[in-house]
């Protein structure tokens, strides 16, 4: 199990917590620059106490500071009299324990540069094989997931999400992996209105990822699995 992303420039900071148990991979938007983060883990990590797992550059630039299975402190404020809405974060929790944080440069609405995008692919891409994670919109989450009042444009509507679940899906060998149990929690959300994809059996045995209509309005019919 490796800690730090192979061919990857690393410079650590003390900004570090214990041990975590990721179950998803956490988008932020800096709201400002790779280089000031770089100096805050250099220079300051006990004073402005903020870290993430990997910062990227607007030029594509990837840098990782803290170890994967490490906490790094991205996401622990959680909005007050508002609860997180990550359905893999366990009740009470703090998000920093179980989400690798990724922060990348720039401001929340302005246009992605293609480096940053595929950047930020090739990152999700190793930490989910490294991880075992499922692509799904509950493990590529993005900052509101768990403050949606506080971070609801964190990391905003330019973020690329669906391209990222694209290629991790493209790449994905773990759907080999999944359970009865996670098909049929994905088929109840779906039912629910939570979510509109799932699994299912193929014919090889592997599982796959599927669309689920949602139910009809009219007649109240529930069309089911497509
Ligand atoms: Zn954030």
């Amino acid at each position: 199990m490796a800690e730090w992303m192979p061919g990857v420039e690393r410079i650590p900071t003390a900004a570090v917590g214990g041990n975590i148990t990721p179950h998803g991979v956490m988008s932020h938007v800096m709201q400002g620059w790779q280089t000031t983060m770089i100096r805050w883990a250099r220079e300051r990590p006990r004073v402005t106490k903020k870290s993430a797992h990997f910062t990227i550059g607007r030029d594509g630039r990837v840098v990782q500071h803290v170890p994967i299975r490490r906490q790094a402190w991205h996401a622990g404020r959680l909005d007050p009299g508002e609860p997180p809405r990550w359905l893999l974060l366990p009740s009470g929790a703090n998000p920093n324990d179980y989400a690798v944080g990724i922060e990348h440069e720039g401001f929340s609405g302005e246009p992605w540069p293609e480096p940053q995008v595929q950047a930020t692919i090739l990152v999700h891409v190793w930490l989910f094989s490294e991880l075992g994670l499922i692509p799904s919109e509950e493990t590529v989450i993005g900052h509101f997931a768990t403050a949606p009042a506080s971070r609801a444009a964190d990391p905003g509507p330019t973020w690329p999400r669906t391209r990222i679940l694209e290629a991790l899906r493209a790449h994905d060998d773990a759907r080999a992996a999944l359970t009865r149990a996670d098909y049929d929690r994905a088929t109840l959300r779906a039912y629910l209105g939570v979510r509109e994809h799932s699994y299912r059996v193929r014919e090889d045995g592997r599982w796959e990822y599927i669309e689920i209509r949602r139910p009809r309005s009219a007649g109240g019919q529930v069309t089911g699995i497509v």
